[in-house]
């Protein structure tokens, strides 16, 4: 074996992980993805799911992906422009589309991929791209295998991406591109003045919508339809694998020449396995679902006003924002893992946030509210909170 050097090499650098607490140990959970799960043989109020309308597990979706395995098979084994197309893949793209008002939208495997295999695809040393500083892991990793010029604007600033797109004057084609939700605040991009920015200086707005498709918006189009933006937004990329009943899944709409450009061309399409059916009819099923939802919409929002006074109740900071994501500014590290700990023993299931997934010294535990807990759950997270809160010393 000739691998020992490599071993002793990562060794150490696990070790250091460990000391310095960056080490992520996974916890089990022994039981399906819900509101309320079974941890340490224990139930816990799980608010760290991004299972924000309550539908991962909902019975209809369910149903419709034993449907669609038994109709359609457990998978393609193909890529889908070799023989991985069925007509339920066309159809759902299709309906995608016509979710978001686009012409039309191509599946991948996940969001990461269709965030991956977008930016090379369409630009190139001509064109300009314009990325928030806090953009998702994979957007950044989309726009560094693509050969534009990158342009880095400060958080939802926007006189820093006026001045970036000065800076990108003369490019062919300029596209922002945005998280529309941004997961670890819970702040919206601001999209009406990006579009009105993108209009001024001839510019495309694409977005990110994973943390906003489902349960933003009057009809759960997203945040660009909570903002009213959604036909000014040129490019959407989603997950299927969060509010849409979380297995798996990710797509990119817009266009009919931008979508069928990149079935032609992107790279985690053309050389990566087609989604398998069982998956693309609980999709489906999913946006019907998230269609006739206004009433779990509703009690989404009613559930995070009363989690948020509830928390601001007991002298808690909880950054300002209208998304059902509620992040408890703690600060310290040790205090936030310590706290989710705590909390664990009450019960109630939460993760603290620290370097480098957040800034240094602004560490904290997100808090996702769901329209599937009920108002007990929720009032038994703030009385946890102050207990654990009050031992730690961070609330009265
Ligand atoms: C979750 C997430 C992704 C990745 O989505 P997958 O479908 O799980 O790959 C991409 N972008 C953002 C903003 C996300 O929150």
């Amino acid at each position: 074996m000739s691998d020992t050097k490599l071993r002793e090499h990562l060794r150490t650098e696990l070790d250091k992980l460990k000391e310095t607490g960056l080490y992520k140990r996974e916890r089990l959970i022994e039981s399906p993805q819900g509101s309320s799960i079974r941890v340490n043989g224990k139930e816990a109020v799980n608010f760290c799911a991004n299972n924000y309308l309550g539908l991962a597990n909902h019975p209809e979706i369910v149903q419709a992906a034993h449907d669609g395995l038994n109709e359609w098979g457990y998978g393609l084994s193909s890529v889908r422009f070799i023989c991985g197309t069925q007509t339920p893949h066309r159809q759902l793209e299709q309906a995608i589309g016509k979710f978001f008002g686009k012409d039309d939208a191509i599946l991948y495997i996940s969001c990461f991929d269709a965030n991956g295999g977008l930016f090379e695809t369409i630009l190139s040393e001509d064109d300009a791209i314009l990325s928030d500083e806090l953009n998702h892991a994979s957007i950044i990793d989309g726009v560094r295998l693509c050969k534009a010029k990158r342009f880095r604007y400060k958080h939802n600033d926007m006189a820093d991406l006026k001045a970036k797109l000065d800076e990108a004057k003369g490019s062919r084609f300029k596209l922002i591109f945005t998280d529309s939700v941004f997961s670890m605040d819970g702040d919206l991009a601001r999209l009406p003045d990006i579009c009105e920015l993108a209009d001024q200086n001839d510019a495309m707005v694409g977005i990110d919508d994973c943390h906003g498709t489902g349960h933003l918006g009057a009809g759960g189009r997203g945040a660009a339809e909570e903002l009213g933006v959604l036909n000014r937004i040129d490019v959407i990329t989603s997950t299927l694998g969060k509010t849409a009943g979380g297995a798996a899944g990710g797509f990119t709409a817009g266009s009919a020449e931008l979508v069928d450009w990149l079935k032609n061309r992107s790279r985690p399409y053309l050389f990566s396995n087609s989604v398998p059916p069982s998956l693309v009819s609980a999709a489906a099923k999913a946006l019907d679902v998230i269609g006739k939802s206004g009433d779990l919409r509703d009690k989404l929002k009613a559930n995070t006003r009363r989690m948020r006074a509830g928390l601001e109740g007991i002298g808690l900071t909880i950054k300002p924002g209208p998304t059902p994501i509620l992040p408890v500014m703690l600060g310290d590290a040790v205090i936030a893992s310590s706290m989710a700990d705590q909390l664990l023993g009450h019960g109630i299931y939460v993760i603290g946030f620290s370097f480098p997934v957040v800034p240094q010294g602004q560490a904290r535990i997100r808090l996702q509210v769901s329209a599937a807990h009920t108002t007990e759950q929720i009032d038994r997270a703030i009385v946890a909170f102050k207990a654990v809160g009050q031992e730690l010393g961070v609330v009265k």
